[in-house]
């Protein structure tokens, strides 16, 4: 493991375990920074910590996190192996949306997170990561609602960027679950 990648990665943990560039920092228990292969080809980007992970500081381990596991085990793709994070770091209250003042104030994590990773695949999960991410890397006109653009490859030279739905989104409708995991197929070919 490149300990210039270690280095970089502690450095954003200290800094967001600090971090008050938005109100958020008031109500966290821990901020959720991101977790699993710091050299991974594939990572998948949530949108805010909900409860259980402000409880533990991991992302995806509650209801959402369960339904993330199962789908990427359907297609054989182990946690372990891609690196998984949020847009926002710290939990909003209710979880409501998160709201434009705090994404701009937190992103700058993610995108260090993306530069010093490399990942060849980026896997943008729901709406607020999606439209991120693609306005970030020049595809703002191509932007839709996540249940038009999921599944679509989007390559700029040479990263994908693939959207996919929320796992959230089968929590209430495990129907949502087969075509979850329909749509990340899509990712076989890529791992
Ligand atoms: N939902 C997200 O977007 N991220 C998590 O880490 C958990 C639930
Ligand atoms: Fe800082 Fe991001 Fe947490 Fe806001 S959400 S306090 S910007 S780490």
């Amino acid at each position: 493991m490149s300990k210039k990648i270690e280095e970089e990665l502690k450095k954003i943990k200290e800094e967001v375990l600090n971090c008050k560039k938005c109100s958020l920092y008031k109500t966290r228990i821990y901020p959720v920074i991101g977790e699993g292969n710091h050299q991974a080809k594939m990572i998948f980007i949530g949108e805010s910590p909900g409860a259980q992970e402000n409880k533990t500081g991991r992302p995806f381990c509650g209801a959402a996190g369960k339904i993330l596991d199962e789908v990427l085990e359907s297609i054989g793709i182990k946690r372990k192996e891609v690196y998984i994070c949020n847009i926002l770091k710290c939990k909003p209250p209710r979880n409501r949306n998160p709201q434009k003042e705090e994404i701009e104030a937190c992103v700058s994590y993610l995108e260090r997170q993306i530069e010093i990773i490399k990942p060849k695949i980026i896997c943008t999960l729901g709406n607020y990561s999606t439209a991120y991410i693609m306005e970030k890397y020049g595809l703002k006109d191509k932007i839709q609602g996540i249940s038009k653009i999921r599944g679509k490859v989007f390559e700029i030279e040479n990263l994908k960027i693939i959207p996919l739905y929320h796992p959230a989104v089968a929590t209430y409708n495990p129907n949502m679950k087969e075509i979850l995991k329909k749509d990340f197929k899509i990712l076989e070919k890529f791992r």
